[in-house]
């Protein structure tokens, strides 16, 4: 399932939800048709608003069993990135039809507003604390979108600020339970809305604990560091027996550093014969990893949390050719993907693999997989660098020109990945299933 068709069914369910409960289990009172679409808009905002910030809640547990469903923890996290632009989108609007009742008192004037909707005895007494809440946690999540959205805000700074959402959920969900219709909770929308309060509440405070995936999380020490040139450093980890193993392709959330936290990095080598160990690729793309080969050393401890992630090309494909394309740092899975094909040669599909590079000549990794391409008898490595840069047409030659691969498997960076699928919708190849691993999160 897509992000796109999620979140259109999660909305869809909650509208459903709040029509229902509008039309027919509480029929709209006898108001000025302005006022009453003022009042049904600030409903059905806030119930949007509530609904999302709760799914964004659930979805930042990294539930495992969402993987399969949603194509991966990468696609997880896509879906509580968008469900959050979303959810301070329905906010803002929420927002504006609370303020629209001064310029509709100078419109249509006061004569048939809508008396106000009783809500919850209990906190009847609260309703000047709730819209306080309310209101000054809107303020918070516009900011939070403009800090998310502007790329060039430091992340560490941006993962603490991040870190308050949990709060700013806990300050709505009181502000929903005091002004929302008292209706609400007993019709359709409450059979929503309860479960959806009570689980983002519980998961909110599961993460202000600093529990979140600590049941994944095993600890270890670096058993070597690799220095390669172009910024990267290889890191081996003996994670033992804890270690549930991983499949060829999957990622972890690793912490060298605990004032740091965790970041996640591709598992680049296969599962083989030592499952708890584990090798990490790690390229300096930013103010941490920047940094970090000058810190690490063998003996140290880690922590590694995982495995995650659903990158795993089908074996079930049979014969069907596959093209794999990787740019730059981008090539750890199929570091780990041919290691793993080492294993078991026999009856492997004919692959394509495109490597991208700078610089062909002092790449790390080009030896090593030259030497793994030629141990297999399938893959067929092909490596572009500034001299011959990949495009649309490379892809489309060979086996997917004629039909036989349908299968492309990208790693790399955003905007090599757009300019080849629109290479290939120009080239007239729509039959072609592009998978993805996402290497950015936020
Ligand atoms: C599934 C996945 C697999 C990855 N595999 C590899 C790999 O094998 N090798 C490799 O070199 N890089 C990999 N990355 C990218 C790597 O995680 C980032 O380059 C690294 O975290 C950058 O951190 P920084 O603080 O140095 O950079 P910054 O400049 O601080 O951040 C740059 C960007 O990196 C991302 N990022 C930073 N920290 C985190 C975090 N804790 N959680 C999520 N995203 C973060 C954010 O999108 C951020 O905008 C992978 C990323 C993902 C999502």
């Amino acid at each position: 399932m897509n992000t796109r068709t999620a979140l259109g069914g999660f909305l869809l369910a909650l509208t459903s939800a709040w029509l229902i409960d509008a039309f027919v289990l509480q029929p709209p009172s006898a108001a000025a048709w302005p006022w009453l679409l003022r009042q049904q808009a600030l409903y059905l905002t806030g119930v949007w608003a509530i609904g999302l910030m709760s799914l964004i809640m659930l979805l930042a547990l990294r539930p495992a069993w969402l993987e399969g469903p949603l194509g991966g923890m990468d696609k997880v996290y896509r879906l509580h990135k968008w469900a959050g632009i979303l959810a301070v989108g329905a906010s803002a609007a929420h927002w504006l039809a609370k303020l629209s009742s001064t310029p509709l008192k100078a419109l249509a004037g006061t004569e048939g507003r809508p008396v106000r909707d009783a809500v919850l005895a209990v906190l009847e007494g609260s309703r000047g604390l709730a819209k306080d809440l309310g209101e000054w946690t809107i303020y918070a999540l516009l900011l939070m979108l403009v800090i998310t959205l502007w790329r060039r805000f430091p992340y560490h700074a941006w993962r603490i600020a991040h870190r308050a959402m949990p709060v700013a959920y806990l300050a709505l969900a009181v502000h929903t339970l005091a002004l929302a219709p008292v209706y609400y909770w007993t019709g359709s929308t409450g059979l929503l809305l309860i479960p959806l309060l009570a689980s983002g509440a519980v998961a909110a405070l599961w993460s202000l604990a600093g529990r979140v995936g600590r049941g994944r999380r095993v600890a270890g020490r670096i058993a070597a560091v690799t220095r390669h040139p172009g910024g990267i450093v290889g890191v081996t980890c003996e994670l033992g027996r804890q270690w549930p193993g991983h499949r060829a392709g999957q990622f972890a959330f690793v912490t060298f550093d605990r004032s740091e936290g965790a970041h996640p990095f591709t598992i680049a080598s296969a599962p083989g014969d030592a499952p708890g160990r584990v090798t990490f690729q790690i390229k300096a793309l930013g103010d941490y990893t920047d940094h970090l080969s000058d810190t690490l050393a063998a003996g140290q401890t880690v922590s590694v949390e995982g495995p995650y992630g659903r990158f795993e090309r089908s074996r079930s494909a049979g014969a069907q050719p596959q093209v794999w394309v990787a740019g730059g740092i981008g090539i750890t899975p199929f570091l780990a993907w041919l290691e793993d094909q080492q294993a078991a040669v026999a009856g492997n599909a004919p692959v394509w693999l495109h490597y991208c590079v700078r610089d062909a000549a002092k790449d790390p990794f080009v030896d090593t997989l030259k030497q793994r391409c030629a141990a297999l008898n399938n893959v067929t490595l092909r490596v572009h660098d500034a001299g011959h840069r990949l495009t649309a047409d490379d892809l489309a030659q060979g086996a997917v020109a004629d039909g036989r691969a349908t299968d492309i498997w990208f790693c790399g960076p955003a905007g090599l990945s757009a300019a080849l699928r629109e290479g290939l919708r120009r080239l007239g190849r729509r039959g072609v299933r592009w998978h993805q691993e996402a290497f950015d999160m936020r």
